[in-house]
């Protein structure tokens, strides 16, 4: 659902525009859409880059057998658990964490 900017009234989706239909704003559907997907693989890109930041040691994973997974530590909720090792197999991405 699109609003208008100018009055705020709500859109229409006409050919290639939105269309107000009470001031005729016209927005470009096409601008619109692109921004939302170059939006969309930046954030992938900003996971990616943290994933790739962790680091690694050798634990087995039970999915794939792979030994190398990346690890951090996670402060949990609640207040009487306290930091929690989480596993990513490098491999397969299964995630799991540290039991004592
Ligand atoms: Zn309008
Ligand atoms: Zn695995």
């Amino acid at each position: 659902m699109e609003f208008c900017p100018k009055c705020k009234s709500m859109m229409m989706p006409a050919k290639n525009v939105f269309k107000c239909r009470k001031c005729g704003f016209e927005m470009d559907i096409k601008e619109h859409v692109v921004s939302k997907t170059e939006r969309k693989e930046r954030e992938v890109t900003v996971l990616e880059e943290r994933e790739m930041g962790l680091p690694t040691t050798r634990v087995k994973c039970e999915d794939c057998g792979n030994t190398l997974a990346y690890w951090w530590l996670r402060q949990l909720r609640s207040a009487d658990e306290s930091e929690v090792r989480f596993f990513r197999c490098t491999k397969c991405g299964k995630t799991w964490r540290e039991y004592n």
